[in-house]
C-alpha cells in the first residue's frame, strides 16, 4: 500500500500536515482556519469528512488555531499528549469528550493502519512532539519547532523514508529584523526556539548518512527567510559532501501559503 504524505501548510503563519495509509487519513495540526485547511484538503482530492482524527504537537497557535472548529465541524478526534492538552484546552474551545483523545507522553499507539511515534522535541512549549508514522514499514517523520537539533531527535529521526525538517530562518535577517523585539529574537535563537537553516543543513546531513533520501524543508519564518535561502543553504551543504540533491538527496521546500505537492512512498517488494 503507499503512504502518501502531503505539507498543507508550513510555517510560523500556520501548519496542517496530512497522511494517508491504507483506509486511514490523519492531519498532523490544524493552524490555520477550519475553512482553509478544508479548503486546502479539498484541492488534493481529500474530502475533509473522510479525515480518521487530528494529531497535534504543541499548543502554539500556528499548529491549533483551527484546529476545536475543524474537529467538532466534522466530528474527528483531536489527539495529543497530557501536557499539551492541559494547555491547549482553553484554546481550542469545548470539544466533546468522545472526539477528546489522550496519550501519556513518550507511547507509540495505532489510528486505524498507522503506527504513531511521538517523540519529545527542544521547543518552549508544554510538552512538545514531532511524530514518526509508520505505514507497514515505511515511515514519514515531522521535525518542526525544533531550538537545536538535539542527539534524541537524531535517534528518532534515523532511517525515516521521508522527513519534514524544520528550516525556520537565517540568523542575520533574525538579528536584523526590526519589527521583532529582543526578546522575541533570543527565543527563536534559543535552545528552544526554531532551527536556522544553517542547523537544519547539518541536521540534514547527518540524517541522510543514516540513510534518510527525502527531504522537506518546513516551517520557514516570513520575515527572516524565505525558500530560495533555505534551499540554497541546505543544497550547497549537501555539494560540499559530494552529493547531488535530484540524485543523491530529494530536498524540497514546503511553502508557508501554497498546498504542497503530495509524496506518494511506495514499500519495495521483498
Ligand atoms: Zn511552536
Ligand atoms: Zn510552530
Amino acid at each position: 500500500m503507499p503512504f502518501c504524505f502531503c505539507p498543507l501548510f508550513s510555517g510560523s503563519s500556520g501548519n496542517a500536515l496530512f497522511l494517508q495509509y491504507g483506509d486511514t487519513r490523519l492531519l498532523i495540526d490544524v493552524g490555520k482556519s477550519g475553512s482553509a485547511v478544508a479548503r486546502a484538503l479539498s484541492d488534493i482530492g481529500v474530502p475533509p469528512e473522510t479525515i480518521s482524527a487530528v494529531l497535534i504537537t504543541h499548543e502554539h497557535i500556528d499548529h491549533i488555531s483551527g484546529a476545536g472548529v475543524f474537529a467538532r465541524r466534522y466530528h474527528l478526534p483531536l489527539i495529543a499528549n497530557t501536557g499539551t492538552w492541559r494547555a491547549m484546552e482553553d484554546k481550542v474551545g469545548r470539544i466533546p469528550p468522545e472526539l477528546r483523545r489522550e496519550f501519556p507522553s513518550g507511547r507509540d499507539f495505532f489510528v486505524g493502519d498507522i503506527g504513531v511515534s511521538p517523540f519529545s522535541i527542544p521547543h518552549d512549549a508544554a510538552d512538545p512532539v514531532g511524530y514518526r508514522l509508520w505505514g507497514g514499514n515505511l515511515s514519514v517523520a515531522t521535525a518542526t519547532d525544533l531550538g537545536h537539533f538535539s542527539r534524541d531527535v537524531f535517534d528518532r529521526l534515523r532511517g525515516s523514508d521521508l522527513i519534514l525538517l524544520e528550516s525556520n530562518h537565517d540568523p542575520d535577517l533574525l538579528r536584523s529584523n526590526p519589527h521583532y523585539s529582543a526578546a522575541l529574537k533570543r527565543r527563536i535563537l534559543g535552545d528552544r526556539g526554531h532551527l536556522s537553516n544553517e542547523a537544519c543543513a547539518d541536521a540534514l546531513l547527518r540524517l541522510s548518512a543514516a540513510g534518510t533520501r527525502h527531504f522537506i524543508l518546513g516551517h520557514l519564518s516570513g520575515e527572516n527567510n524565505n525558500p530560495t535561502l533555505a534551499r540554497r543553504i541546505s543544497v550547497g551543504a549537501l555539494q560540499r559532501e559530494g552529493m547531488v540533491p535530484g540524485r543523491d538527496v530529494m530536498l524540497d521546500v514546503a511553502l508557508r501559503d501554497t498546498v504542497g505537492r503530495v509524496y506518494t512512498l511506495s514499500e519495495s517488494a521483498g
